[in-house]
């Protein structure tokens, strides 16, 4: 029986990336334990924003990942929490119905609901956290809470063995639309935050001084597209000067704001003959700073493993050339996950449940979404 009453006109209507199917070989545990052990089924469900997504894992591969994507925001330059919520509503029976079908995985067989707590928008939370309730009481599994900063990172530890993940301890770069931190990761479920943005996150620092130049919303994959065919030296932004592993991006986009305002008195055509030698050079400046402070995390922390990258902003074409040469001039290994689990996605949220489920923390029916959770919570 079709797991839920699916509406098929409508999800003609909503905009839904499926990710393929990873037929996983079985684990070495598998071939050397007498007694198979039990493989681990968990939907995740991820809305912390506006990204409407279910993924089914088993262990610690990924069976299906759908992410549907709310255009409905582009219009406004930004995201609108309160349509961001009410598209969750509409769209999250379709995509769990759609992850369980690509994945080939009944409700039945399910071990654990995984959901996300926070951080978000608190509209958007409630959408998620609700339906994963419900679907637990429904089901009678376990419910697993996950915080979405610890899942841009464990996104890391996404696939079987023929993936190579980094050892602990390592230094994570994260960067996301909402969010910039260094993160010492010492095991799975263990983070220590050694720094963070103190106004606003690298992704708002492409998308705003995007916006300035004349981009929709969202501007950072347009700034790293434009960027390739401009001059990164046309123009010469200061960097912050911020003691420590903190970060700041609130002064550049200022900066971006005066040069075009000031240019345009002189030249009404300054963006359109500008726009690629501005984008190269902003997307430098963003680059560099984010990797002056990693580079001091690396100093400060001798006893790592490794570097690695998470968020959105690490589809960023020039942070990745950067960060993966700097791994080298260190002599550290360093890692960036896959694209479709560097944006946020419920697949990275179901690698934390797996986690949650291996040491057994599960969440209660009194679990709330909280929209401001620190990485350690
Ligand atoms: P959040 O979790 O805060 O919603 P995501 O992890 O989904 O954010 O990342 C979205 C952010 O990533 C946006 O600010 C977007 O502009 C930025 N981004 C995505 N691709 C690129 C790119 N190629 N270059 C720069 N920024 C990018
Ligand atoms: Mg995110």
């Amino acid at each position: 029986m079709h797991p839920f009453s699916i509406n098929e006109e409508f999800l003609k209507t909503i905009q839904l990336k499926t990710y393929g199917v990873v037929v996983s070989k079985p684990s070495r545990n598998q071939h050397l334990c007498a007694m198979p052990k039990k493989d681990i089924y968990i939907l995740a469900i991820e809305s912390s924003c506006d990204d409407t997504s279910a993924a089914v894992l088993r262990n610690e591969v990924v069976l299906s990942n759908l992410v549907a994507n709310q255009e409905i925001h582009e219009k406004f330059g930004g995201v609108v929490p309160e349509l961001a919520s009410r598209a969750h509503q509409q769209q999250i029976v379709p995509v769990v119905d759609q992850a369980l079908k690509v994945a080939g995985v009944g409700k039945e067989d399910l071990d654990a609901i995984a959901f996300t707590r926070g951080p978000g928008l608190m509209g958007s939370l409630l959408v998620g956290v609700s339906f994963a309730k419900s679907l637990s009481i429904g089901l009678g599994i376990p419910l697993i809470d996950v915080n979405h900063m610890q899942a841009h990172i464990l996104a890391h530890f996404i696939g079987g063995e023929d993936v190579v993940k980094p050892e602990f301890p390592f230094l994570c770069l994260t960067v996301s639309g909402g969010h910039t931190q260094i993160v010492k990761v010492n095991d799975y479920l263990s983070f220590e935050l050694l720094g963070k943005t103190r106004d606003d996150a690298a992704g708002e620092a492409f998308d705003k001084t995007a916006k300035t130049i004349g981009f929709p919303y969202p501007g950072g994959p347009l700034i790293d597209k434009a960027s390739k065919l401009g001059n990164s030296k046309k123009f010469r932004f200061t960097k912050p000067k911020i003691d420590g592993l903190d970060f700041s991006f609130s002064g550049l986009k200022t900066a971006v704001l005066y040069l075009v305002r000031d240019g345009l008195k002189e030249n009404p055509n300054f963006i359109e003959d500008y726009r690629n030698g501005i984008a190269a050079s902003v997307q430098a400046t963003i680059v560099e700073i984010l990797l002056d402070k990693i580079r001091k995390a690396i100093e400060l922390n001798p006893d790592i493993k490794g570097i690695a990258l998470a968020g959105g902003v690490s589809a960023n074409s020039g942070l990745r050339s950067a960060f993966l040469e700097m791994g080298d001039q260190m002599g550290l290994p360093s890692f960036i996950p896959d694209f479709q689990y560097c944006t946020d996605n419920a697949a990275m949220i179901g690698i934390v449940g797996y986690r949650k489920y291996l040491s057994k923390e599960f969440a209660d029916l009194s679990a709330t979404a909280s929209a401001r959770l620190h990485i350690d919570i």
